[in-house]
């Protein structure tokens, strides 16, 4: 069952499109987590109309009225948004009450440098930014710790969902077997095709999550042209995370594309590079 349900929304002009990550919010009282699509905002063409990317080109203050449109959503203080600026890396930063805010308005009070945030504290909605990129969700319920982190074909061959694990253990003590985790709506290997400089900097992974005994490989790359395949980024990411410690019972997937679902995300890949961002975001209410 597809864990990323798009919310109805009574005004479809006016309200953000949202994919809530349903189980958990069900599960959890005062949790959010869930996904953008690219409907019920303010932007004109080419970002039309929920971009909440500042770096993509688009009007400042529309893309902060869009994100604005997020939090009136699901119910939080836009000041409650923090954000990294995001380089395809893969380092986690752990945030807090006081970062509350950073890079709602503006890139250069984002967290610098950052792909992955986690936080321990209420009150603190994780933000990261995507479009066709993959985004990774984890919680705690026994430390009450949520972090989100942005995976590319870079950052996940640099493992950033692994070291995301590691940094929650490190940080608030969580034991990998407790985490939750989920995979959201992002590119699928059939509007992903990659070339050889790509897949050879994915094969080394590959050959450690074989010795593993975790790797599927016909589920990873499926071979296209000459010099050529279809990476499955979402698949990549899910065998990392059990890797990491994660039980496969505790990873949910999602099945959207966003190449091929034009019509409630952007894709980068199948716009040429002109388009929106969306959002994934993970918080915890204060009682
Ligand atoms: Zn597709």
């Amino acid at each position: 069952m597809e864990p990323f349900v798009q919310r109805h929304r009574r005004d479809e002009a006016k309200e953000a499109s949202l994919f809530l990550l349903e189980s958990w919010v069900k599960e959890k009282d005062g949790l959010t987590a869930g996904f953008t699509g690219r409907g019920g905002g303010k932007s004109g063409e080419p970002w039309a109309s929920l971009n909440l990317g500042l770096h993509v080109g688009d009007r400042d203050a529309d893309v902060v009225d869009n994100r604005r449109r997020l939090t009136e959503a699901l119910g939080w203080p836009a000041e409650a948004f923090v954000c990294g600026e995001q380089v395809h890396g893969c380092a986690v930063q752990a945030v807090g009450a006081a970062d509350a805010g950073r890079g709602l308005s503006s890139r250069a009070t984002a967290v610098p440098d950052t792909d992955a945030l986690m936080t321990d504290e209420p009150g603190v909605l994780l933000v990261s930014l995507y479009a066709d990129c993959v985004p990774l969700y984890f919680w705690d319920p026994v430390r009450e710790a949520v972090a989100l982190a942005h995976a590319g074909w870079k950052g996940t061959v640099l493992e950033i969902a692994r070291r995301t694990v590691e940094a929650m253990a490190e940080r608030y003590g969580s034991v990998p077997a407790d985490i939750r985790a989920a995979i959201g709506p992002s590119i699928g290997p059939c509007c992903y095709e990659v070339d050889e400089p790509v897949l050879e900097r994915v094969r080394p992974l590959l050959a450690e999550l074989a010795e593993a005994g975790i790797v599927r490989l016909a589920e990873t790359i499926e071979p296209s042209s000459p010099g050529h395949g279809r990476l499955n980024l979402k698949e990549l990411n899910r065998q990392i995370m059990i890797k990491a410690g994660i039980l496969p019972t505790r990873i949910e997937c999602s099945e959207w594309c966003t190449g091929c679902r034009r019509d409630l995300f952007f894709s980068h890949r199948m716009e040429g590079g002109r388009t929106g961002r969306m959002a994934s975001w993970i918080g915890m209410k204060g009682r």
